[in-house]
């Protein structure tokens, strides 16, 4: 359960390098095109990256796959 909601960013806020502006978010969104896409939404100041992205950059997803095991056990000597 969040305990903030953070709305996401409208893809209409989009924009290209050349076009970005310093408050806006620079979290790169374009999914291997040829140039680079940015998210372009309205950023807080002294942030590079919109409440949305912000967080995404500072909680990161576990990577899908491997569990981080707790049950790695040390053998005891004695
Ligand atoms: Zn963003």
């Amino acid at each position: 359960m969040p305990e903030t909601e953070i709305p996401e960013p409208s893809s209409r806020d989009r924009t290209t390098l050349v076009k970005l502006r310093e408050r806006q978010c620079r979290y790169v969104v374009s999914d291997g095109g040829s140039e680079a896409v940015f998210c372009g939404g309205r950023t807080k100041e002294g942030s590079s990256w919109c409440p949305w992205h912000r967080q995404l950059v500072y909680t990161k997803p576990p990577s899908g796959g491997a569990k981080a095991g707790r049950g790695f056990v040390l053998p005891r000597s004695g």
